[in-house]
C-alpha cells in the first residue's frame, strides 16, 4: 500500500523528478514542434482503472512527466501562435513552482500574510506598469473572464444601487435589464461574464459603423441618452482577430458625459501601455471604472493568471465581501482578505509567479519584450505582404497579424474553404500553430506572437509552412 505519510521524509523526491526533467525540456522547447502527433500514443498511459494499490509518488510523477513532456502541446514554446497564448518566463515558471511548494491559502490574511502582501505588492506594480492610478482597487483572478466577472459585478452593484437595490443581497429580481454597450470588437468572454452574473449574454448591444466592428460613437451616445446614462460601456483594448482597439479616450468622454460605467477589456492589449510606440492605444484607460487584463498572455506567467482593477475599491467588497458593506478594506490595507474582493473563496497564491517575473525583468525588460513582439508582428506583416499567395487583411497595430492564403486562380467563393482546410492541415502538421477565425466574412489566420521566446525566425517558419501546406492543398 502507498500512503503519503510513509513518504514524509522523502517528500522532495517527486519534485526532484520534475526538476530533473525541467532542464532538458525547457532547453529543448525551442526545437520542438508545437505538437507531435506521433507522441499521442503516450496518452494511453494516462488511462486504465483507478489503481487500488498506488504506484507511490516517484513512480506516478515519473509517468506523468514522461507522458507530458512527450504528448503535451508545447504551447509555451516559441511557435504557438494560435488564439492568444503566452508562455512562462523562467522566473514566472519558478515562481509558480514556489506557489505549489508553499501551498498558501491566499484568500485570508490570517492564513497567509505573505500571500496577501505579495498580492498587494504585485497589484501595485501592475497598476504602475499599466499607468493606472495607484488608488484603484484590484484583485488577482484565474483569467480575464473571471476578471470581467469581477469588474462587471462591481458595475452591476453600482447600476442596481441607482435603483436603490443592493444586488449583493437581493439579486436582480424586479430590476430592468442592465444596458451594456460595446463595439463590434467585443470579446465573447464579456458576454460569458454577463451570463454568469445573471445579466444575460445576449443583452449586450454592439454599435458598429463598419464590418470590422469599429465603434459607432453617435449611435452609442443616442442609446445612452435613451437610458439616462445608467449603462455600462465595454471598451476593447486589443481585439483577437486583428489587434484593433476602440478609442478608449472617446468612450471615456461618453461615459463621463452621461454618467455611465466604463469597463475596459485589455486582456492582452493592456500591455500596449508599456511602449511609447503603442501607449496611445491605451490612452484613457486610467479613466475607466473597471479594467481587465491577463497574466497568462502577454505577461508570460503560467496559467491561471488574470487581474481586475476597479476605480472604487469599496465596490469590490460590496460586490463580493462575505459580510457586505461593513467591511471596507483600504486599497493598501495589509490585512486585506482578497477572497472578499473577488469571486473565489479558497485560492492559490497566484501573486508569486507575477512577483517573480516582475522582480526578475522589471519595467525595462517587459518593455523590451513587448517591443520585440511588435517588431516580430510587423516583420510577419511584411512577409505576408511580400508573398504573392498571402493577403494581409488589416494593418498590424499590436501583436496580431490577420491574413489569409490567396493563391492566384482560386475564386473568392472558394477561399474560405481553402483557408479552413489549410488551418486544419497546419494544426495536424504541428511545426507551428496558428488557428483560423472569421473576419469580415472571411476565413483568416490571426497569429499572435507574444511568447517571450519568439523571434523573427519563428514567424518566418510560420510563413514558410503556411505556403508549403497551402501549395500542397491547392496543387
Ligand atoms: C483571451 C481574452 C479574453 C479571455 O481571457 P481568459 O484569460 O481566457 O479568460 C478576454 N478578452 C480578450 C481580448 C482576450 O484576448
Amino acid at each position: 500500500m502507498s500512503d503519503p505519510l510513509d513518504e514524509r521524509d522523502v517528500a522532495g523526491e517527486p519534485l526532484a523528478v520534475v526538476a530533473r526533467a525541467a532542464g532538458p525540456y525547457l532547453e529543448g522547447l525551442g526545437e520542438r514542434p508545437v505538437h507531435d502527433p506521433a507522441q499521442d500514443v503516450l496518452l494511453d498511459e494516462l488511462g486504465g482503472p483507478l489503481p487500488a494499490e498506488g504506484d507511490g509518488a516517484v513512480a506516478a510523477v515519473e509517468r506523468l512527466v514522461r507522458v507530458g513532456t512527450g504528448a503535451a502541446t508545447h504551447s509555451s514554446g516559441p511557435r504557438c501562435f494560435h488564439f492568444v497564448v503566452g508562455g512562462a518566463t523562467p522566473a514566472a515558471m519558478a515562481g509558480d513552482w514556489a506557489t505549489s511548494l508553499l501551498d498558501q491559502g491566499a484568500g485570508l490574511w490570517v492564513l497567509s500574510p505573505f500571500a496577501a502582501r505579495a498580492e498587494t505588492v504585485v497589484l501595485g506594480w501592475l497598476k504602475d506598469l499599466f499607468g493606472l492610478p495607484a488608488s484603484f482597487g484590484g484583485v488577482l483572478t484565474p483569467s480575464a473572464t473571471l476578471a470581467h466577472v469581477t469588474g462587471l459585478a462591481c458595475a452591476r452593484y453600482w447600476w442596481a444601487d441607482g435603483y436603490g437595490v443592493d444586488v449583493t443581497s437581493r439579486g436582480l429580481g424586479g430590476l430592468p435589464v442592465m444596458p451594456v454597450f460595446s463595439s463590434g470588437l467585443v470579446h465573447v468572454s464579456t458576454r460569458k461574464a454577463l451570463q454568469i452574473l445573471g445579466c444575460g449574454r445576449d443583452t449586450l448591444r454592439t454599435f458598429a459603423r463598419d464590418d470590422a466592428g469599429r465603434v459607432d460613437l453617435a449611435a452609442m451616445e443616442a442609446a445612452l441618452e435613451r437610458v439616462g446614462g445608467r449603462a455600462v460601456i465595454v471598451a476593447n483594448l486589443g481585439e483577437v482577430n486583428t489587434g484593433d482597439s476602440d478609442p478608449i479616450d472617446e468612450l471615456a468622454d461618453l461615459a463621463e458625459r452621461h454618467g455611465a460605467w466604463l469597463h475596459v477589456d485589455g486582456a492582452f492589449g493592456m500591455f500596449a501601455a508599456l511602449s511609447p510606440r503603442t501607449a496611445h492605444l491605451a490612452r484613457g484607460v486610467e479613466r475607466a471604472d473597471s479594467v481587465t487584463a491577463d497574466g497568462h498572455k502577454w505577461l508570460n506567467v503560467p496559467y491561471e493568471s488574470g487581474f481586475s482593477f476597479v476605480r472604487d475599491p469599496a465596490l469590490l467588497s460590496r460586490a463580493f465581501g462575505a459580510w457586505g458593506a461593513a467591511y471596507l478594506p483600504d486599497a493598501d490595507d495589509e490585512r486585506i482578505n482578497y477572497n472578499m474582493l473577488g469571486p473565489e473563496s479558497s485560492r492559490r497564491a497566484r501573486a508569486l509567479p507575477i512577483w517573480a517575473t516582475l522582480r526578475a525583468y522589471g519595467r525595462d525588460g517587459y518593455r523590451a519584450m513587448v517591443e520585440r513582439h511588435l517588431d516580430v508582428a510587423l516583420h510577419l506583416g511584411e512577409l505576408v505582404e511580400a508573398a504573392p499567395d498571402l493577403e494581409l487583411l488589416a494593418p498590424v497595430r499590436l501583436c496580431i497579424v490577420c491574413f489569409r492564403y490567396r493563391p492566384d486562380g482560386v475564386p473568392e467563393h472558394r477561399l474560405n474553404e481553402l483557408n479552413a482546410h489549410l488551418g486544419e492541415a497546419l494544426l495536424a502538421d504541428g511545426r507551428v500553430f496558428a488557428g483560423t477565425s472569421t473576419y469580415r466574412g472571411m476565413t483568416v489566420f490571426r497569429p499572435a506572437p507574444l511568447n517571450w521566446r519568439t523571434t523573427k525566425s519563428d514567424v518566418e517558419l510560420l510563413v514558410d509552412v503556411v505556403r508549403e501546406l497551402g501549395a500542397d492543398l491547392n496543387g
